[in-house]
């Protein structure tokens, strides 16, 4: 028989996991409600933390903020903090399923469920985000590289519990793109792509680039950060779209009957040059300002 379990503390929570009960943790519920109702997730113990109000905080700890595991997708999404300081987060969590999801969704458990079609994982990765661990045996931090194996799969133990995200804070001079792609609204990614450029002047310094939903799991596009540091800003769209940077992640693809693979190589290079134009471009604001003059 299912047990529900609902500690007050995060110790307790641990205590719990570290029994001999094969448990799962219970976060906002989005998915591993619908497994357990599928019977695809069949636990002895659920260990809920709704009752942990310790894990509900979002505080700046410089040079990072830190998100505990209970932080809701819509917090992310319209926190102040977030917007100012991770603003690529805040935009990935705008595109997260419908209202209901994000307010009940949280963060952590987005990480931890490790769906291939998750909006939050590829922009955390981008961001070089990290996810505090703990277990009876001690803690540890993971980079979502680190956490996020494959389709569906973690390295966290059973025994484990993340209790928050670090979200490195970047300055101004960093900016941002988003893109999603969906069959249908609210539906998960097809495919997404995260961007974060740094600019000096009118060039970018540095460059960070995820493409999610259509792989195995979210990758960074090393060829491409490197060919974009020290390119004019508003030729950055066309150096993504020119690098054969594709060819790295042919046996990453994830298609299925909707999205074959030559679909996939010939969209995800547009694609990505759109999202790394949302982020470099210079023109782009004096575009939308135009637009909303109109
Ligand atoms: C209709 C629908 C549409 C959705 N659309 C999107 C979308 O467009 N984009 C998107 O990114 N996501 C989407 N989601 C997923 C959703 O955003 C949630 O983030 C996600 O379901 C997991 O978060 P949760 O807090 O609900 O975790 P839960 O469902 O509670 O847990 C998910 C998994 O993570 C584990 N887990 C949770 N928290 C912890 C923790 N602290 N430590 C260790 N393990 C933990 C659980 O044991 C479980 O295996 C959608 C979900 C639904 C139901």
């Amino acid at each position: 028989m299912l047990t529900l379990e609902r500690p007050r503390t995060t110790a307790e929570a641990i205590d719990l996991l570290a029994g001999d009960a094969e448990s799962r943790v219970l976060a906002g519920g989005q998915s591993l409600v619908p497994l357990l109702t599928l019977g695809f997730a069949e636990p002895e113990m659920v260990v809920s933390l709704d009752r942990c109000a310790e894990l509900d905080d979002l505080t700046i700890e410089e040079p990072t903020l830190r998100a505990g595991a209970m932080v809701t997708t819509r917090r992310i999404e319209l926190d102040p903090l977030i917007s100012q300081r991770c603003g690529l987060l805040a935009a990935a969590a705008a595109k997260v399923g419908s209202p209901h999801v994000r307010n009940f969704g949280t963060l952590v458990g987005n990480l931890c469920h490790a769906d291939p079609g998750s909006d939050l994982i590829p922009a955390a990765l981008c961001l070089g985000a990290e996810v505090e661990v703990r277990s009876s045996r001690g803690s540890r931090r993971l980079s979502v590289d680190e956490l996020v194996e494959g389709p569906f799969v973690t390295s966290l133990a059973d025994d484990e519990l993340a209790v928050a995200a670090h979200l490195p804070l970047r300055s101004p001079s960093w900016r941002h793109g988003y893109r999603k792609l969906a069959l249908r609204v609210g539906d998960l990614a097809v495919a997404t792509a995260a961007a974060l450029v740094r600019l000096e002047d009118d060039t970018v310094a540095e460059a960070r680039l995820v493409v999610g939903g259509a792989l195995r799991r979210a990758t960074r596009i090393g060829r491409l950060e490197s060919a974009l540091a020290g390119t004019v800003a508003s030729e950055a769209a066309g150096v993504a779209l020119a690098t054969g940077w594709i060819d790295d992640l042919a046996g990453d693809l994830l298609p299925d009957a909707a999205t074959p693979p030559e679909y996939l190589r010939a969209m995800l290079p547009r694609f990505v040059a759109a999202t790394v134009r949302d982020a470099a471009d210079p023109l782009r604001d004096e575009d939308r300002y135009g637009q909303r003059e109109h």
